[in-house]
């Protein structure tokens, strides 16, 4: 029987390891005496659990070796980076900087206006698929208030039994809530469409629709008396993290052509130039910064904002019409080629930015 995880088992991921490591060796035993679609199943959550746990080991790679793998990367998204140029171009909003607090809410409180969420705001097909991950709480989701270094919010989906494993800080923030949102919207895309090719094809797509629910369960708290200031605010705080990320996003693409044309030259010119050109962007920022902010992991968020405003206007406009496109892009065959996959988003009539300068004003204009 094999031990997981012993040099992982931290903190930060000791609930992960204690959750996975009996199952993996149950699933290891149980795979031998299945067959078909199961046993598939049975032996992507073995990888999904092993890449999780066992993948800790980075190599210490010079600055260069971090470029080359980086442009390597973002090599399938290069050709989706102008859909982060309107948002970009566009600008942050301007933001009142006072603390908006909320109220303090029991975890049951907490937990209830997310299941309230999707009661009101989805439909019952989505709704009991929310509810077969949610009514497994107790063992499923992790809601740690005392994590001193917090990662971000993180789900992982295991196929065999169609289970998200949820695990998040909470602050006690109206954050809190739009986080937990996003996590079960994977959990139900997933469980309506999961495909381990999702990783290596169409990873850019995979924030679409926990990115909507967030955005949508914004416009419902706005409606509770309590969230409406925090979440107003939060809202335009949303939208200009995603200016940044893309501003990033775009930077960054334009030092990887500028280091492909240097590759050439010696090392120490390369990186000497490399440092110059980027802090014409970033003032007193080197590359090495750069490589450290993870920016083509970054991306996917900003295509899934930009894609997921378009449904959130159709849903404005027409919750069943919303929702029914929502439903169509949940189903698009994650084994298509990147050009393909997008391609069915578009004929869904969905057109990614159509709506952004709209949305930005509509979040602008001040409530009362
Ligand atoms: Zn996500």
């Amino acid at each position: 029987m094999k031990i997981l995880g012993k040099n992982r088992v931290n903190r930060e991921n000791r609930w992960y390891v204690e959750h996975f490591n009996d199952q993996y060796n149950r699933l290891l035993v149980l795979k031998e005496s299945t067959k078909g679609e199961a046993r598939q199943q049975i032996e992507e959550t073995l990888e999904i659990i092993a890449n999780f746990i066992f993948d800790d080991e980075q190599d210490e790679i010079d600055i260069l070796g971090a470029l080359e793998e980086e442009y390597e990367m973002s090599d399938s998204i290069r050709d989706f980076i102008y859909l982060a140029s309107p948002i970009v171009v566009g600008g942050p909003i301007e933001r009142t900087r006072r603390y908006i607090s909320v109220p303090r809410l029991s975890d049951s409180d907490f937990l209830d206006i997310v299941n309230g969420f999707y009661k009101d705001c989805t439909d019952r097909e989505i709704y009991t698929l929310f509810r077969a991950n949610y009514k497994r709480r107790k063992k499923l989701l992790s809601m740690d208030r005392l994590m001193e270094i917090a990662p971000s919010p993180q789900s992982i989906f295991l196929p065999y039994g169609k289970k998200t494993y949820i695990r998040m800080k909470r602050y006690g923030v109206v954050e809190d809530i739009f986080d937990l949102v996003h996590e079960y919207g994977h959990s139900i895309h997933f469980s309506t469409n999961f495909d381990m090719k999702m990783y290596e094809n169409n990873y850019l797509f995979v924030e679409i629709v926990s990115i909507f629910f967030e955005l949508l369960c914004m416009e419902h708290l706005i409606s509770f008396k309590e969230f409406e200031d925090a979440t107003l605010d939060y809202r335009k705080q949303y939208y200009n993290m995603t200016v940044i990320k893309g501003r990033n996003a775009l930077i960054e693409d334009g030092i990887l052509y500028f280091w492909l044309e240097l590759r050439s030259q010696k090392a120490k010119n390369i990186i000497g130039r490399l440092n110059s050109e980027y802090s014409k962007y970033c003032e007193g920022k080197t590359i090495a910064d750069m490589l450290n902010m993870n920016i083509s992991t970054m991306f996917i968020y900003v295509v899934g904002y930009v894609i997921a405003l378009e449904l959130l206007d159709a849903y404005k406009k027409d919750k069943d019409k919303g929702l029914y496109l929502l439903k169509k892009l949940m189903r698009i065959d994650w084994r298509l080629p990147m050009e393909e996959y997008y391609r069915r988003i578009l004929d869904l009539g969905i057109e990614p930015n159509e709506h952004l300068s709209d949305y930005k004003n509509y979040i602008m204009t001040p409530k009362r």
